[in-house]
């Protein structure tokens, strides 16, 4: 069975799947998609003996993961609603387990990552009211911490300033730098090119990839960690036979970079007033084309600005901010927006979903981490999920066989701008 029955198309040019000239070559596991997650999964599995290549349809991360802001966070903001969810329990260890990698003892060496904040803030303009005594219960001791004036940051060192600050044990990384050194020791197993179909043998068991310039990549195992770009291969892998593909869907966002002379840098999250598990604002800083720092902000200001229109999401923020940080001059504020889409599995009523996600369809692995955070749960089970490597020792392949590179001197996909330097 393969993908020349129209029906298993995809929607696709339809292409033979006959292995000839075009063929690049046969490997473990192919993985589709160079965002945080396909690069993730790169390392994790060439360190673990996979012989595994990644391609990527445009830049590394410039979908979704460049477009982020950055934050490895422990689920807290989703405890807003004043309960500890399931969710929020699932997500609580992965700062830690970044953590731990950017000194250098997990499962990945990322000790050149930068990070660009140690720790993330909440604040709320005058009382807190319930919230203030769901902060100091037993149930999230250690993870929120009530700041003393002296520790706020600089923004909120002002005398009309009359409300709380909280520290957060999370962290924000430059996801620049992630993806450099994630693609760094990669280079000769990252693969310029669109999957565009996907071919079957006669038991739905994934054959191939074809590439958009009609190059073939067969491997042994497929990891699809493409983002918006799953949908097409859970079409596929639906109609080959695998009834429980997941459906994906898309929850849009109409982000804000806020430009000002004066602004210092802020990690926080805005709770003045909120009615639901999810911040007012979200603000993280980030170097501008022009050398300052501008305010990258999403929260409830980007989800229900999805309705808005560009010229009323740049009214409402500024009245938005104007609001909540009344002392800085808002007028003077340069303000562009950024719609982009998160893309997942389909949840009842297009909910977030709350932990990473993969789903298993024969030889082929549905990938989606639902949050950069969550990267490495989503390695875990990849790894939980994917049939063992071939044993090097146990094959008649020398070690130089077995190596995953691609062809010397091949076009290799770079890291994405990001949106507010583009
Ligand atoms: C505005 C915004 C802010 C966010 N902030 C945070 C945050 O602060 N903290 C957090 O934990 N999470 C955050 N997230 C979520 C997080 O960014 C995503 O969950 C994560 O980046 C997804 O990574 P990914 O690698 O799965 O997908 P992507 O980064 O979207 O990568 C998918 C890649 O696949 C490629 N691709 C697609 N189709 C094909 C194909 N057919 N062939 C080859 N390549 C293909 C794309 O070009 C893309 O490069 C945010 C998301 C958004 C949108």
């Amino acid at each position: 069975m393969n993908t020349s029955d129209s029906s298993m198309n995809a929607g696709h040019q339809q292409r033979s799947v006959e292995h000839s000239a075009d063929t690049t070559s046969d490997w473990d596991v192919v993985i589709v998609g160079g965002g945080a997650a396909g690069l993730w999964l790169l390392n994790l599995l060439n360190a673990r003996g996979y012989r595994a290549v990644l391609c990527e349809q445009t830049t590394l991360g410039g979908a979704q993961s460049m477009a982020s802001q950055g934050m490895i966070h422990g689920g807290i903001k989703y405890a807003l609603g004043a309960a500890l969810t399931g969710a929020s329990e699932a997500i609580a260890r992965m700062p830690e387990r970044w953590r731990s990698c950017i000194s250098g003892n997990g499962e990945i060496d990322l000790r050149q990552v930068q990070v660009v904040a140690n720790e993330y803030h909440m604040w709320s303009n005058g009382a807190l009211g319930k919230l203030g005594s769901f902060f100091a219960s037993h149930a999230l001791r250690g993870r929120v911490e009530a700041l003393a004036p002296a520790a706020y940051p600089d923004v909120f060192k002002n005398a009309q300033f009359d409300g709380t600050v909280h520290k957060l044990h999370d962290l924000v990384l430059d996801v620049a730098s992630l993806l450099q050194v994630l693609a760094a020791p990669q280079q000769n197993r990252l693969i310029a090119g669109q999957a565009i179909s996907a071919n079957f043998d006669e038991s739905a068991n994934m054959q191939s990839l074809t590439l958009a310039d009609g190059r073939e990549l067969r491997a042994n195992q497929f990891v699809f960690a493409a983002g918006a770009g799953n949908s097409v291969f859970c079409d596929a892998l639906k109609q080959a036979g695998h009834s429980h593909a997941p459906a994906t869907q898309l929850r849009p966002l109409h982000q804000v970079f806020v430009q000002h002379a004066h602004l210092s840098p802020l990690f926080a999250h805005c709770i003045t007033g909120i009615r639901r598990a999810e911040p007012r604002l979200t603000i993280t800083t980030h170097p501008t084309p022009g050398g300052g720092l501008g305010w990258y902000i999403g929260g409830h200001l980007a989800t229900s600005g999805v309705q808005r229109d560009r010229d009323i999401q740049i009214d409402v923020t500024r009245q938005e901010l104007n609001a909540t940080l009344p002392w800085i001059d808002w007028n003077r504020a340069e303000i562009s927006t950024l719609r982009i889409d998160r893309a997942e599995p389909r949840q009842t009523l297009g909910a977030k979903p709350d932990e990473a996600c993969v789903v298993r369809c024969g030889n082929a692995l549905l990938c989606w981490p639902t949050k950069l955070s969550l990267v490495p749960d989503l390695g875990d089970q990849v790894l939980n999920a994917i049939d063992p490597a071939v044993d090097p020792s146990a094959s008649d392949s020398s070690a130089e066989q077995r190596d995953s590179s691609v062809e010397p001197g091949a076009e290799r996909p770079i890291v994405a701008t990001a949106p507010w330097l583009a």
